[in-house]
């Protein structure tokens, strides 16, 4: 990107130029759109410092512009920062008000795996700081995980499981990592936010910790989403 730049201005060629400009317009583009739907006021870790570059207070980042900012908050850092912090007050008993969800409840396993039991686990309760949206993250420990297989998960309407009788009211938040049990969380029947960033799984290498963040819609963008022709989010 920036060697497109440095080539326009030295040389003044037309065709790199125009280039560079179509990029410089693009992200001019996506930085007014991603402000239109996020604001900045709102956020807690926003903060323009006194040489005028952003700061996001939670990772300790420092960024050009508001733009650049705002990818930072759609990124992985950023994200496993906010559900570190929220999986740390719940400990301290800040949570927020979100129902709790239901039974963890085990599922039939399929029959050609030995299977080793159900993995550790931790639900804490989120809240979106700059949309308000609650939401709940998902720890698995898979330690003993087969080599090579990361967990997946899968949101089941509660006409598509056989372990309970169907009830509207619920959905089922499912999780499988072999040689694992496939475990089964039982959740109130929102309408969940696909967007990226909002919704994300993680599996972390390392810890062998797989993390997974579901945002409900708000009230308001579950209305909106219901009239044709008007994606959730925008305006
Ligand atoms: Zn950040």
């Amino acid at each position: 990107m920036d060697y497109q730049n440095r080539a326009g201005s030295k040389f003044g060629g037309g065709g790199v130029a125009s280039q560079s400009a179509t990029n410089a317009d693009r992200r001019e583009r996506l930085r007014k759109l991603a402000l239109e739907t996020i604001d900045l006021d709102k956020d807690p870790y926003f903060f323009k410092n006194h040489v005028g570059s952003f700061e996001c207070r939670l990772c300790l980042t420092v960024h050009q512009n508001d733009g650049s900012y705002l990818a930072h908050t759609q990124g992985r850092k950023h994200q496993t920062n906010l559900a570190r912090r929220a999986a740390r007050e719940q400990k301290e008993g800040k949570g927020n008000d979100t129902a709790i969800p239901g039974l963890l409840a085990g599922v039939q396993p399929k029959r050609n795996v030995v299977k080793i039991g159900r993995p550790g686990y931790r639900i804490t309760k989120i809240r979106d700081p700059g949309t308000r949206q609650n939401g709940l993250l998902f720890q698995f420990q898979y330690p003993e995980i087969t080599p090579g297989t990361v967990p997946k998960y899968r949101l089941m309407s509660t006409y598509e499981q056989h372990v309970e009788e169907p009830d509207s009211k619920y959905q089922y938040f499912v999780v499988a990592g072999e040689p694992y049990e496939t475990v089964c969380v039982k959740l109130q029947a929102r309408e969940v936010d696909r967007r990226e960033g909002k919704l994300w799984s993680w599996f972390d290498e390392d810890s062998k910790e797989y993390w997974v963040q579901i945002l409900f819609k708000t009230d308001r963008d579950e209305r909106y989403s219901a009239v044709p022709g008007l994606a959730p989010g925008q305006k």
